[in-house]
């Protein structure tokens, strides 16, 4: 069995979508279980008519809640065109979405008021939307084809928008529902990104979440594979969008992969590894507009060389300096400050400490106010915005010779604010004003990767 996950540029329009199916048709003999992405940028759509639901808005969600469905019901009638019983099917699962989804925009119109929990339900409803014209349009194609709710499979904390997995519940539901759905069928279809708690209530993973979805139920079928096919040839040294020259890279660790992902490379959610690192099943990352390349493989580690691998970088950050004379040399001090973090779920990402001071780095999606809150009541904080932070990341990197030098090298008039090098050997990561980021990355990516000399 293996699995394999189509982002949203994947499935964006009729003819994305017909090269996907493509894709699969060549795979049937693998039983593979089809994760799917929402349409390309229909989650955003959703967090645009949940936010003005919460405003009261109720004319601009309408004029929104028609654009969803009239592109959904346009792509229905473009790919079945020559089925129409399957065209039927398809249109009346969008009707009937839809329509749900406009009460229940409506009812949060009417009390102005939108929870994270009612947030959820809103924003999972384009991977319900984009599965079920995929499905028909599968059959359509003369794949014998199951499907599958993924809320029945990814049972996670209550967390709404954020949810944490319960990998033992998920590896225990998702073979007989997996089995079960196969039975008869070539290959089955599901959801990403969406997810339900023990009781049935509905969450999602995060933003970017389908990689994990894919990596989750894969650990629970112990696939023998995971495919992320993307619009991208691959993992590359750099993000493509910002730096140019990037070069693919044909394999790279489970730890090198769940770094980069970590600091900040969009290509994959930063928690796909992780289930995937515990069965050893390979990762490949692939390009559904070039079906024929080879892509990157992720794998475990004594498949890898040593040496640099990418930069990869955080646009946005905050830095929060806390400042306490009395107390930082006390021991305790550090667990106290740190409990802060985790009660309010803010995730930290560097740390460096003097004598009177520690700084960390969050990212600024995050919301501080909590733990800003908290942690003035007996220190000093100074939050520092507009920065950002790059790493340089690779296996080993701390046995290359002179690896600091030729960082830092092409970056003698940048203000340089935080450096931490991991002790996971893997990561050197730095923070600069965010209005030189642009050209930091760039510098660094072609110092270390189009410069003869560091190769
Ligand atoms: P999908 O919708 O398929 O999940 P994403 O937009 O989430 O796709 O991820 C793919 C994008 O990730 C690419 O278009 C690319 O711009 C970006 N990206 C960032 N860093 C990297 C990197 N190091 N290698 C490849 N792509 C990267
Ligand atoms: N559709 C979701 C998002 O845009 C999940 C994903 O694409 O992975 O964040
Ligand atoms: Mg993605």
């Amino acid at each position: 069995m293996i699995v394999m996950k189509f982002g949203g540029t994947s499935v964006a329009n009729s003819e994305a979508i017909t090269r996907t199916i493509s894709i699969v048709k060549g795979k049937l003999s693998e039983r593979p279980i089809v994760v799917v992405s929402a349409l390309s940028k229909v989650t955003d759509l959703l967090y645009k008519i949940a936010d003005q639901a919460a405003s009261r808005n109720k004319a601009e969600t309408e004029v929104l809640l028609a654009q969803l469905r009239a592109r959904h019901t346009g792509l229905a009638h473009e790919l079945l065109s020559g089925h129409p019983a399957l065209c039927a099917e398809a249109c009346a699962k969008i009707d009937s979405i839809c329509d749900e989804l406009e009460s229940f925009v409506g009812a949060v119109c009417s009390i102005g008021e939108l929870s994270d929990r009612s947030k959820a339900v809103i924003i999972g409803n384009g991977e319900y939307l984009s599965s079920n014209i995929i499905c028909c349009a599968m059959k359509a194609s003369g794949i014998r084809t199951g499907y599958i709710d993924a809320r029945s499979m990814i049972v996670t904390d209550s967390c709404y928008l954020k949810g944490e997995p319960d990998s033992a519940l998920i590896e225990e539901r998702v073979p007989a529902i997996v089995s079960k759905a196969f039975d008869g069928q070539e290959a089955v279809i599901t959801q990403g990104f969406v997810s339900a708690t023990v009781t049935g209530e509905p969450t999602v993973l995060g933003r970017g979440g389908s990689d994990y979805s894919a990596s989750l139920i894969g650990m629970a079928v112990d696939a023998e594979r995971i495919e992320i096919w993307t619009d991208v040839d691959g993992v590359r040294t750099a993000d493509p969008r910002k730096v140019e020259n990037t070069r693919c890279i044909e394999k790279i660790s489970f730890e090198e992969a769940a770094e980069m992902a970590h600091f900040g490379a969009k290509v994959l959610h930063p928690l796909t590894i992780e289930p995937a690192v515990n069965k050893n099943i390979p990762i490949y990352v692939l390009n559904s507009m070039n079906p024929e390349g080879t892509g990157t493989a992720i794998l475990q580690s004594s498949f890898i060389a040593d040496g640099v691998k990418s930069v990869s970088f955080k646009e946005n950050i905050f830095v929060i300096n806390i400042f306490s004379t009395k107390m930082i040399n006390t021991s305790g001090f550090l667990k106290k400050v740190f409990e802060i973090f985790s009660e309010n779920r803010v995730s930290v990402d560097l740390i460096s400490t003097s004598e009177a001071n520690i700084s960390v780095t969050v990212d600024a999606s995050q919301n501080i106010d909590g733990v800003v809150g908290r942690l003035s009541e007996f220190a000093d904080v100074i939050v520092d915005s507009d920065k950002s932070q790059v790493s340089v990341i690779g296996k080993n990197i701390i046995n290359l010779n002179g690896l600091l030098r030729k960082t830092f090298a092409p970056l003698q008039d940048c203000k340089i604010y935080m450096i931490s090098q991991g002790a996971s050997y893997v990561n050197i990561s730095f923070v600069v004003d965010r209005s030189v980021l642009s050209d930091v990355v760039r510098q660094v990516h072609k110092y270390l990767f189009e410069n003869e000399s560091c190769n």
